[in-house]
């Protein structure tokens, strides 16, 4: 079944068109600026290069009309018409708990995705558009939702209650939800795979470090904690967000700086991790540069920054009593050696011993500690397109 695999954001989109018997990818890409001045598709058929498609794109439906036309186009298309798709999956960020897995989208999921929507206000209304929008170009083909949340609503209550008045979970299900679900739940299998153990038998802690970025604990097959919390602001020191910080600074800089809620928000979700730290840069290897060249905010970028993912691992190894193998993923973990190597200085006592000749590969799943290293550590490479379409097809079938 070929299967068209959907992330909408608020102002781009994300697609893939999948073969979920091969697992291939025939044609992915990018709608960019849609609903502002300027909005093109990106659009990257296998073995082909890649077409820049600069047209209006004034609402999400638009911009899906026009990756569909690309995808059944004459010359660069992959299939010959839309009947070749046989489902589309949609990745959800915030499923509340009201989802714990993948689900077939029906009226009543649509309307139990809005009601989740005041978790995510950036998110989840895109991902709405994003679905009415391939329904009225796709009437009669299946859809899916795979939320970002779900594979961490196994969390024990412990994991996920936060310890403020316990009304405002009552009233509101303020809680801890994690993100990146799918990436932990894709890894951590692959992980007992290339490890040949029972996935249900194992402790393993991953570490999926991107943009954003998260830790997560999963124990026996199951998520038991996760880094990220309400919404994805939590955790970890991040390419713009400040992950974990005192409650407390929001009311120092309001008042200090006069600034109101919505403004420390911004600054603390866009100006704050890498970014606000070195004054450089979000993006990893523009800090990785720096540290190189003995830039001293830099250097002490990648000093909070390995930290504060060494700080995670020893708090998950804590929660299951010991871990058998650590997972690096996304952009970050899959591709900086020397993230891996600082994070792992720390972890000594696990009996971790790096491979540094395996952890100066790149882009294949492998493992990067040493044979006879007591907790064996791992590279591997997210897929969350793949995940996705998996479950589609999963469901549809
Ligand atoms: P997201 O999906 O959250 O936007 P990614 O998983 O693509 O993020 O990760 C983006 C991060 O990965 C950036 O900080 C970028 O610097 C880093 N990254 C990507 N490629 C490399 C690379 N070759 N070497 C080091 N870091 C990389």
């Amino acid at each position: 079944m070929k299967v068209f695999v959907v992330n909408c954001g608020s102002s781009s989109l994300k697609f893939q068109l999948i073969d979920s018997e091969t697992e291939a990818v025939l044609a992915k890409g990018l709608c960019e600026r849609i609903g502002i001045e300027g909005s093109q598709l990106v659009y990257s058929p296998a073995g082909k290069d890649k077409i820049t498609t600069v047209s209006p794109m004034p609402d999400h439906k638009e911009a899906i009309r026009l990756v569909l036309a690309a995808l059944t186009d004459a010359e660069n298309g992959v299939v010959k018409s839309l009947d070749e798709i046989g489902a589309v999956g949609h990745r959800i960020v915030h499923g509340g708990e009201k989802f714990a897995s993948a689900t077939v989208i029906t009226e009543d999921v649509l309307k139990a995705i809005e009601e989740v929507s005041e978790l995510a206000p950036l998110h989840n209304p895109a991902n709405l558009i994003g679905i009415r929008a391939c329904q009225s170009l796709m009437p009669t083909t299946p859809m899916v939702a795979v939320f970002d949340t779900a594979f961490h609503q196994t969390m024990p209550e412990k994991a996920y209650l936060y310890a403020i008045p316990h009304e405002y979970y009552d009233k509101y299900k303020l809680r801890r939800y994690g993100f990146h679900g799918t990436s932990h739940s894709y890894v951590s299998k692959r992980c007992a795979d290339i490890m040949g153990q029972p996935y249900e038998n194992l402790r393993l802690i991953v570490c999926h470090l991107g943009n954003g970025g998260s830790v997560s604990a999963v124990q026996n097959g199951k998520c038991v904690d996760t880094s990220m919390g309400l919404t994805p602001l939590e955790g970890l020191v991040m390419g713009t967000r400040a992950g974990d910080i005192d409650a407390a600074i929001l009311e120092f800089i309001a008042h200090k700086e006069g600034k109101n809620i919505d403004e420390i928000m911004t600054i603390l979700n866009k100006k704050s991790g890498m970014l606000g730290l070195s004054g450089v840069s979000s993006d990893s290897r523009d800090i990785e540069d720096g540290y190189n060249k003995g830039d001293k905010l830099c250097v002490q970028t990648m000093e909070v920054y390995t930290y504060r993912v060494a700080k995670y691992i020893g708090a998950y190894v804590a929660a299951m009593n010991g871990v058998d193998a650590i997972c690096f993923t996304a952009g970050i973990g899959e591709n900086s050696a020397k993230i891996r190597s600082m994070v792992c200085e720390y972890l000594g006592y696990l009996g971790v011993q790096l491979d540094e000749e395996a952890n100066h590969k790149r882009g294949e799943e492998i493992m990067i500690s040493t044979a006879d290293s007591k907790t064996k550590v791992y590279v591997i490479p997210t897929n969350e397109e793949l995940a996705i379409a998996r479950e589609t097809v999963a469901l549809v079938k």
